[in-house]
């Protein structure tokens, strides 16, 4: 009898010992698997790069504006994506002949679609979305000599059928907004359609004011560098609007020299930092696969503010040296 129950117990905590090893390989293995997702995440791609967009460039309106903007990224070098309308183009001698000047032939700017007469498109059919598309394509490829590749969707709307007739029209890029509901995952490589929409912007739009206000600089930048953190770039816009002095409410052809200025030292201080500049269609070019992970770099910056200790920081040291990712010379 004894026996039997020395028996017993012993089969029973045999199961108890095998279901807790069970338990146990699993908690291993998921313990893996987490660990081979966060691996995963250390390689990024990023294109540590900023876009800045200019939309609403259009005759007869805010033009001394549109032309100083324009001047600006043409006098440091610095490359810009320009968002025209089809139909409300190509007749303002004053515009069109600094364009001329500034732009025409100079890879600094990028001509995108900015719709024909300002539509929203989510209110079109996907015929008539793509035949505006082509329309006003077939208008800026007769000036500039190039038929667009990006669309800024006026309003930053878009929907599905937006994408289904930009690939009709085989334009590759679509500048919308997250704001306006564009959502990630920005895919930087291997695809043949990309989404860099705004991240950050020079101006915001005030209900209470019905007009753009500008926005600082120092909360550009801090905007700047989440997005570049989160998604890999930064797309800034800007509105003609946002740089004019208004008068009896209302948007006049005058420079706002507060705001031009703010811009001027956001651009400054930006080409101070290890960031480079591209249009938007450069974004894909330029992104390339990180080789020293994001936590190494977090790591490197609590160690430096005294947050961690040297042994932690040694060891992400080590895990960098034994993936072959920072080699120490031998002599
Ligand atoms: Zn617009």
């Amino acid at each position: 009898m004894i026996d039997k129950m020395i028996l017993f117990s012993a089969f029973f905590s045999f199961i108890i010992i095998l279901f807790i090893e069970s338990d146990f390989v699993e908690a291993v293995q998921d313990n893996k698997l987490q660990n081979e997702g966060n691996l995963e995440n250390t390689i990024e791609i990023s294109c540590n790069c900023i876009a800045f967009r200019l939309d609403d460039i259009q005759d007869y309106w805010l033009d001394d504006i549109q032309i100083e903007l324009i001047r600006i990224f043409y006098e440091r070098e610095i490359p810009l994506t320009l968002g025209v309308l089809g139909k409300n183009f190509g007749n303002d001698e004053k515009l069109i002949l600094e364009i001329n000047n500034m732009v025409l032939q100079n890879s600094l700017f990028e001509i995108a679609n900015h719709g024909w007469e300002h539509e929203d498109f989510t209110k079109l059919s996907a015929d008539d979305q793509k035949k505006l598309l082509k329309k006003t394509n077939e208008k800026l490829q007769s000036f500039f000599g190039i038929s667009p590749e990006i669309f800024i969707p006026p309003f930053n709307n878009f929907d599905d059928e937006t994408i289904q007739s930009m690939k009709a029209v085989n334009m590759t890029y679509l500048s919308s907004s997250i704001v306006k509901g564009d959502k990630p995952p920005f895919p930087l490589k291997n695809s043949n359609f990309y989404r860099f929409p705004e991240t950050a912007t020079l101006g915001e739009y005030s209900f209470d004011l019905d007009r753009f206000v500008g926005v600082k600089k120092e909360k550009v930048i801090e905007d700047i560098e989440k997005s570049i953190d989160n998604y890999g770039f930064a797309v800034i816009t800007m509105h003609p609007q946002e740089f004019s002095m208004i008068k009896d409410g209302k948007n006049v052809n005058e420079l706002n020299i507060d705001q031009i200025t703010e811009l001027k030292e956001l651009l400054d201080e930006i080409q101070e930092y290890n960031i480079k500049f591209v249009t938007l269609d450069k974004i894909n070019q330029n992104s390339k696969e990180n080789s020293i992970p994001q936590w190494i770099k977090n790591n490197a910056e609590w160690w430096a503010a005294g947050k961690i200790d040297d042994q932690t920081f040694i060891q992400s040291l080590q895990y960098l040296v034994k993936q072959g990712i920072l080699i120490i010379p031998q002599n």
